[in-house]
């Protein structure tokens, strides 16, 4: 994710093959005779195509073998409404601001902004499933419920209980650091975790995987994550905890962060 580079690498044409301008097959089959004439770099290829059948293909098959009940799964019990600044973009986040922005503005924000900007704040704030399904389906030009369902209640929210991915992507402000150029323009500071400027996705992170101990920990993917927090001192846990509900009430609040 950088900053003033919306489209970076993604080839936008998602909305084309929704409404059926472009063809999956006739495309793979092209990306394919590009990497066989020594066009393009296998790894571009390949990356390419597994987007289109491994996920979008995948996708449409969850769809169509799971509904109409999978648009009612809500496996972590979220309760929480969709803070209001999904609509307007205005938070202190910089890394929200400029997706919510982004999207607000082009109709467009590519995978990692989705899953890993505004999906993972909506899964560590613990944001009702079908709330945060209808802003998804609002805001992007290549919505279609069969697409973008199961990215946002499966992929994201992990509200099926793992049938689609076997983990939550739950990261907190270090992988947004890692991934982007956000942070160091941010009023926020990602080094933190509990102080009053420190980065709301540490705190939540954290927040979120001890109120969910009951149904991750025992996911063998998750066991590092837990074998850290288990061996973080039991004052900074619950200075974590504490900041984390601190940062929830503020939600509850209507407050943006
Ligand atoms: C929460 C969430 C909601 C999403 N909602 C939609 C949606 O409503 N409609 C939609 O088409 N995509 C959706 N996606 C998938 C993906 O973000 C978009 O397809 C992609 O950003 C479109 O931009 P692009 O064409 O530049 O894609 P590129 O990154 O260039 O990828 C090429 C193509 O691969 C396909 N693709 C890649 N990842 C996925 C995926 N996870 N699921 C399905 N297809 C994929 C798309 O057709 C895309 O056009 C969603 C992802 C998330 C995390
Ligand atoms: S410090 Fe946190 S809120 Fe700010 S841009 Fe980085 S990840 Fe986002």
């Amino acid at each position: 994710m950088a900053e003033g580079e919306p489209y970076l690498f993604h080839a936008r044409i998602s909305a084309a093959l929704n409404i059926g301008l472009l063809d999956v097959r006739r495309l793979c089959d092209d990306v394919d005779k590009a990497w066989r004439e020594g066009r393009v770099p296998l790894n571009a290829a390949e990356g390419f195509i597994r987007q289109l059948i491994g996920w979008r293909e995948y996708v449409r098959g969850i769809y169509w073998q799971r509904m109409p009940a999978y648009a009612g799964l809500n496996h972590l019990n979220n309760d929480r409404a969709l803070p209001e600044f999904y609509w307007t973009g205005h938070t202190r986040m910089r890394c929200m601001a400029q997706a919510i922005g982004q999207t607000l503005r082009l109709g467009y924000a590519h995978h990692i902004q989705r899953l890993m900007v505004t999906g993972n704040f909506a899964l560590l704030a613990g944001i009702v499933p079908t709330a945060i399904c209808e802003w998804y389906l609002a805001v992007y030009m290549d919505a279609f419920e069969w697409v973008e369902l199961p990215n946002t209640l499966g992929m994201v929210m992990h509200a099926d209980g793992g049938y689609l991915g076997s983990k939550p992507y739950c990261a907190s402000g270090r992988y947004i650091q890692r991934m982007s150029d956000h942070c160091k323009a941010c009023s926020y500071r990602v080094d933190q975790v509990t102080e009053e400027e420190a980065c709301p996705f540490n705190a939540l992170y954290w927040h979120f995987l001890i109120r969910h101990r009951p149904q991750l920990s025992a996911n063998p993917r998750l066991a590092l994550v837990y074998r850290s927090l288990d061996g973080m001192p039991a004052g900074r846990r619950d200075a974590v905890w504490q900041r984390g509900q601190s940062l929830l009430a503020r939600l509850d609040a209507g407050q943006a962060l």
